[in-house]
């Protein structure tokens, strides 16, 4: 029979999610905070260690910005152009991404909130730095609305100084302990079961909140509830994002959210690892992100463009694009620029793999495509581009292609300047929208729409997103339901 323990409240997982629903938890007076990660300590973290750690919150524009990078030198920071965010911009936002089908109440939630868990993250010690992404014309530096920062130190960063908060609040983090079952029904909950490697035990707690991920990394459920090629696709995030505590609380009797057949899937380098992308060293984004194709054409196996490359800001479209990518012959497709595009790049790709021509049947050639099908492709997609308005990166510039199917809608330049490069791509899943339903206070709903008591949770376990998803809002939802989950667990009888 399994041993018994007791604390006040178990945190499941030891992502951000968990990081931060442990801290908040202790900020609001809960006694003795468990943390259970399945990872041995060396692979803690979750996607979160793989993470751009960007967020999309609520701002008044440079001036509020500031505040979260003072060592920023005046002089560069002067060349920041940061304009406000509104609450009205944020939730069109959501509206616009997720096709009107988030459940509006969490849309509310998240949007209300997103500036005050901020600036909670900001008072309670976390650093930050401006986002590496910008449009830089004549010299000034032009964010788009909406997402100016990410935390110092990328992933890993982000996950050292949460940890170094909840050891200093007293949070004991077990690693190597996986969760493998939920003590209680779908009336109430009193704790979970632990599979450790020295035996099993049930911990009991006053509150249990689940921060254990998506279910990405298990091709099992990607093959039950995702559609086509996701079998095997690339997993850019954690390989310990299992799905198995989404599953138990289903079980349960909690109730099932989100979209269950789609997911953030985006544009990765076609030879990235199966799981696990690399970051940059200095934190700064992830080494295998392809997110430049609003800077040229994206062609399939077939020579053939597939998609409109400049339909909006990549952190509009990235989250889908991958889809579209998986959805081509081999799950694969190439990005092409010539010297235009290539000087708007601004992902590093020192690290990417490519390949470099004079002209565009040599370049066909070199990545094993009919040369005359990738010149005809060019050709009548140059022919398309217009010559008014000008091209400008800082903006949907309406400068979109005519006549051709499917459109380039913005910065239609022609593919013209020698030499071309070929970046190779495949479609990465990132997380999977489906998951479990929660209230406003993150607590999680059964089947007949009431909360389970003692059950919270928050991040990619909460089922919130449907079809698309605005880029950092990730994070931004973590650190809004988590303090939620962390400040209602601490406060509940
Ligand atoms: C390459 C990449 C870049 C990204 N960039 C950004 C970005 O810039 N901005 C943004 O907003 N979002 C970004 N995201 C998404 C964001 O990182 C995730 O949405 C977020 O990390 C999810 O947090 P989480 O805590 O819910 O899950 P995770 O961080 O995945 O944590 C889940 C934890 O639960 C553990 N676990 C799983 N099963 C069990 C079990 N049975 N028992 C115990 N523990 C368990 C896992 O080991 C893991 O540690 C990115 C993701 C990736 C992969």
């Amino acid at each position: 029979m399994a041993a018994k323990q007791e604390c006040d409240i178990i945190v499941i997982g030891a992502g951000s999610a968990a990081f931060e629903a442990a801290v908040a938890a202790r900020q609001g007076g809960a006694g003795r905070v468990v943390m259970l990660e399945k990872a041995p300590e060396a692979e803690y973290g979750g996607n979160a260690r793989y993470s751009g750690t960007g967020f999309r919150f609520v701002h008044d524009g440079a001036k509020e910005i500031r505040q979260f990078v003072p060592d920023t030198p005046d002089d560069l920071f002067a060349t920041m152009q940061i304009n406000p965010y509104t609450s009205e911009d944020f939730a069109a936002d959501l509206q616009r991404m997720t096709g009107g089908r988030m459940d509006a109440a969490l849309a509310k939630t998240l949007v209300a909130e997103s500036n005050g868990a901020v600036h909670w993250m900001r008072e309670s010690g976390i650093q930050w730095e401006p986002l590496r992404e910008h449009a830089l014309v004549d010299g000034k530096r032009y964010f788009e609305r909406g997402i100016a920062l990410h935390v110092a130190g990328g992933g890993i960063g982000q996950l050292q100084q949460w940890r170094g908060l909840a050891e200093k609040l007293g949070v004991e983090i077990r690693f190597e302990s996986p969760v493998c079952g939920i003590i209680g029904d779908m009336r109430a909950v009193e704790g979970v079961r632990v599979a450790a490697r020295e035996g099993s035990y049930d911990l009991h707690a006053r509150g249990v909140i689940a921060c254990s991920g998506g279910f990405q990394a298990n091709p099992e459920m990607r093959a039950r509830y995702l559609p086509g090629a996701t079998d095997f696709v690339k997993v850019r995030g954690t390989r310990h994002d299992t799905g198995e505590v989404t599953r138990h609380l289903l079980e349960l009797g909690a109730r099932a959210a989100g979209h269950w057949q789609s997911g953030h899937m985006s544009p990765i380098d076609a030879n990235s690892p199966d799981f696990e992308t690399p970051q940059h060293e200095d934190g700064r984004g992830n080494t295998q992100s392809r997110y430049d194709y609003p800077f040229g054409i994206s062609v399939n196996a077939l020579g053939q463009r597939f998609f409109d490359e400049g339909e909006a800001q990549h952190s509009y479209t990235y989250a889908k694009t991958g889809r579209a990518v998986l959805a081509q012959p081999g799950a694969r497709a190439y990005q092409i620029y010539d010297q235009k595009g290539l000087a708007r790049l601004r992902y590093p790709h020192h690290v990417a793999s490519f390949e470099e021509a004079g002209d565009i049947a040599e370049l066909a050639r070199k990545i094993g495509l009919e040369p005359a099908v990738l010149r005809d492709t060019v050709e009548r997609f140059n022919a398309a581009c217009p010559a008014a308005p000008a091209f400008d990166p800082r903006r949907l510039d309406g400068r979109a292609t005519r006549g051709i199917e499917p459109p380039k809608s913005n910065w239609a330049n022609p593919i013209d300047a020698p030499p071309y490069r070929a970046y190779p791509v495949t479609g990465g899943i990132t997380f999977t929208f489906g998951g479990v339903q929660i209230d406003s206070h993150a607590r999680v709903m059964n089947v007949a729409d009431q909360p389970i008591r003692g059950l919270y949770a928050s991040g990619d376990i909460v089922g919130l997103f449907f079809h698309n998803y605005p880029s950092f809002t990730g994070q931004t939802r973590n650190a809004v339901f988590s303090r939620l989950a962390g400040h209602h667990a601490a406060r509940a009888n």
